[in-house]
């Protein structure tokens, strides 16, 4: 009986696994022709400046509109396009249409937006990447500084040479560099001497309860210093409540970022939004 439980068991198992297997290789099989069907689509999250209360960047993040699956998060499908190398085409998409992006922007309202995008460690590999950059900016005739690049400390583990070397040629272009999910990576504090930084973004596990836990409010305290005393910005991401950004304000953060403020929205909700001008204080202009 034990042993026909346990055939069971295993057979469950495997079935299980088959079926994700199947799924896995669907999705990556859709994912080959994704680009060439153009079903990717960068969504916009504005990132508040809490000195002047305006929204002066937003985060790029990218969206998969699939055929029959509908819209799928970033989350569903960047860690199979970085195992079967599609990250560095993608990326590369990435890049062009946050220009393209900037390019429509340079003269309405938005012309003193940055888009921020979010590269992995993987596409750092690339040889041609700054190469990349450089032309699509060119191309789009936008003023690199409008262009920001997310990092995590992935980066600093492996590789680490050839990614300062990266790093450092991004930042000869004029494009600022941040810190990803800081707090949360395994690497030393080292890098953030050997590394040109301009931004550390504090990890959301660290902002979720910051006003119930104690070490969380150390920590998040304790970043801020660091980073202003190395003379680099902070961003909070994750920000959900009203008493979070007024920790985070009354603690010299300089930027939040989070659904308080407003989710992730396609380029035109934002641009409405901001023609309104309730993103302007993170609350609704007529509160
Ligand atoms: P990330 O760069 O750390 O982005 C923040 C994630 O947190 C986003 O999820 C965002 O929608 C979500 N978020 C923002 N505010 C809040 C909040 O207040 N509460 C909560 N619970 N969540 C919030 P998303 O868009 O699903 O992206 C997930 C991750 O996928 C990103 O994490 C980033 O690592 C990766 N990703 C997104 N776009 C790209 C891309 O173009 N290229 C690459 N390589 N990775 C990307
Ligand atoms: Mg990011
Ligand atoms: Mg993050
Ligand atoms: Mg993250």
């Amino acid at each position: 009986r034990a042993k026909e439980q346990g055939r069971n068991t295993y057979q469950f198992y495997t079935e299980g696994m088959q079926d994700r297997e199947v799924m896995r290789l669907e999705l990556d099989k859709d994912l080959s022709k994704a680009l060439a069907n153009d079903e990717f689509v960068l969504f916009f999250q504005p990132q508040l400046d809490l000195e002047s209360g305006d929204v002066t960047s937003v985060e790029a993040l990218i969206r998969w509109q699939h055929p029959r699956r509908g819209l799928l998060s970033p989350v569903e499908f960047i860690p199979l396009a970085e195992e079967s190398g599609r990250i560095t085409d993608i990326g590369r998409w990435v890049i062009l249409a946050a220009c393209r992006q900037l390019g429509r922007w340079k003269n309405g309202q938005c012309r003193n937006l940055r888009i921020a995008i979010n590269l992995s460690g993987l596409e750092l590999n690339d040889d041609s990447l700054v190469d990349h950059v450089r032309n699509a900016l060119r191309s789009e005739q936008v003023d690199p500084s409008k262009l920001e690049v997310e990092l995590t400390e992935e980066i600093f583990i492996q590789n680490i040479e050839h990614n300062l070397n990266q790093l450092s040629k991004l930042r000869q272009l004029g494009v600022q560099l941040a810190i990803d999910d800081f707090g949360v990576g395994y690497s030393s504090l080292g890098y953030l001497r050997d590394f040109p930084v301009d931004l550390l973004k504090i990890d959301r596990s660290f902002i979720t309860d910051v006003t119930e836990r104690h070490d969380d409010a150390v920590i998040t305290r304790a970043v801020i210093n660091l980073a202003h005393n190395l003379g680099i910005r902070v961003i909070a991401e994750g920000v959900e409540t009203e008493e979070q950004l007024q920790f985070l304000r009354d603690h010299r953060c300089n930027m939040a970022q989070g659904y308080l403020i407003s989710r992730p929205v396609p380029a035109r909700d934002l641009e409405k939004a901001l023609a309104k001008g309730i993103l302007s204080t993170g609350l609704p202009a007529d509160l």
